[in-house]
């Protein structure tokens, strides 16, 4: 089952369907499983810890490809790769001040090609499709997805189709287009271009790489917990808290949590996996509330947050399942809260978040008011993608350099 990449063996045994558990062989184009659920990457782990030791890491580049033997790309040359750096954890003393928090980091994923965590999963995907021979590509998308696409697609030299809703933010729309994707708006919401996809992949030929309908996105997005799990040492913080639209992440990091436990990497004590959304798109939020397995589609959905506005997730079931497993919770919070986050943590921290990053810092106060969470329990605030891809206010203030200037006014 081992191929090499450098010298090092990959270990994925098999996919498995993550509702039914149906087996599927490793090493096909795969879509969702028959029961139409995701499919999950599963390793020979044995194997896996008997081949490396974690110290190991220490000599290995700083990029998502040290955890090689925990991804599934088979050969070295299937990897499209624009440099998937790890990412810096800031520890934010200042809103450790102002909340009375005991420890605060914000995990800036802001700095990964094409400024978001998109970018970690579409770097596998897209790995994954060259290694099986895919040639089209199509997605839909709220913006920074189908701009980590187009990059890698662009790289591999695999054809790209992207749709959008007509309000995502124009500079992804440009930045799909810049990429050499062919990139559509739509008049409706993500799902609505998810079906346009899924309608007319036959005819077109396309490879589905909507949100949880390829086994590969997860995969890179659990090297998010890889990554934590390492840069703290192999002893994780108390609590995540997590932009949670399609939920790849937090899945992801979950996965990756239960695999490096089972390979006694770390201990049995995990984070609290925390689903932060939108009060105006919240349907894991009301499933959690209600107790239900799946989320029911959200009508009218709408947020700043567009990467997190997402009215219906085919992984929300996963996504549940990581937040009760960990005994966290789902919390919603407004756009007056994001935006006003936002602005707090760029004055007090320098970081400028994104919407979406900025409201896991509003859901942690909130957590913190409601006694969800304690003030002695250190957390993660997820900065998924860099602030400057979406709107900031304008700036008024001109000077007329001719003219004197009083100085007192400035
Ligand atoms: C995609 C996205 C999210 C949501 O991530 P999922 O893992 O799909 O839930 C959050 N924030 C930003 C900026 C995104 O692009």
């Amino acid at each position: 089952m081992t191929n090499r990449i450098d010298d090092q063996p990959t270990f994925v045994a098999h996919l498995e369907c993550s509702e039914t558990g149906k087996q599927y062989p490793a090493d096909q184009l795969h879509g969702l499983s028959d029961a139409g659920k995701p499919l999950l990457v599963r390793y020979d782990l044995p194997a896996l810890s008997l081949a490396i030791d974690r110290d190991v890491l220490r000599s290995r580049p700083q990029d998502i490809w040290r955890y090689r033997e925990f991804l599934p790309v088979r050969e070295k040359q299937s990897i499209v790769s624009l440099g998937e750096s790890m990412t810096p954890l800031l520890p934010c003393l200042n809103l450790q001040d102002q909340t009375g928090g005991s420890a605060i980091y914000i995990k800036d994923e802001g700095r990964l090609p094409t400024g978001s965590f998109k970018a970690r999963g579409l770097c596998l995907a897209v790995s994954m499709a060259k290694e099986l021979g895919v040639k089209k590509i199509a997605m839909p998308t709220n913006g920074n997805a189908g701009a980590a696409l187009a990059a890698y697609a662009a790289r591999a030299g695999i054809e790209c189709f992207v749709f959008c809703p007509d309000d995502t933010p124009q500079i992804n729309i440009r930045e799909i287009a810049a990429q050499n994707a062919s990139v559509w708006c739509v008049n409706g919401y993500i799902n609505d271009c998810g079906k346009i996809v899924g309608d007319g992949k036959a005819a077109m030929n396309w490879f589905d790489m909507s949100t949880l309908k390829e086994p590969y996105r997860i995969e890179g997005k659990k090297t998010m917990g890889l990554e934590l799990a390492e840069q703290f040492n192999w002893e994780l913080p108390d609590v995540i808290m997590y932009p949670t639209g399609g939920g790849t992440g937090l899945i992801g990091m979950w996965k990756a949590f239960a695999e490096l436990e089972a390979i006694g990497w770390i201990g049995s004590k995990k984070p609290r996996m925390v689903a932060v959304q939108a009060s105006g798109c919240a349907p894991i939020v009301k499933a959690f509330e209600e107790g239900a397995k799946h989320a029911s589609p959200w009508a009218n959905a709408h947020t700043v947050a567009a990467g997190i506005r997402v009215p219906a997730a085919v992984g929300d079931f996963l996504i549940l399942q990581g937040v009760r497993e960990s005994d966290g919770f789902a919390i919603a919070v407004d756009d007056d809260q994001i935006l006003q986050a936002r602005h707090e943590i760029s004055c007090k921290e320098g970081v400028l978040m994104c919407p979406e990053g900025a409201a896991t810092y509003a859901a942690y106060k909130q957590g913190l008011a409601e006694g969800l969470i304690t003030k002695d329990e250190s957390v993660i605030l997820f900065n998924c993608a860099t602030g400057l891809k979406y709107p900031l206010a304008p700036v008024e203030n001109t000077l007329d350099y001719t003219k004197p200037i009083d100085y007192s006014s400035l």
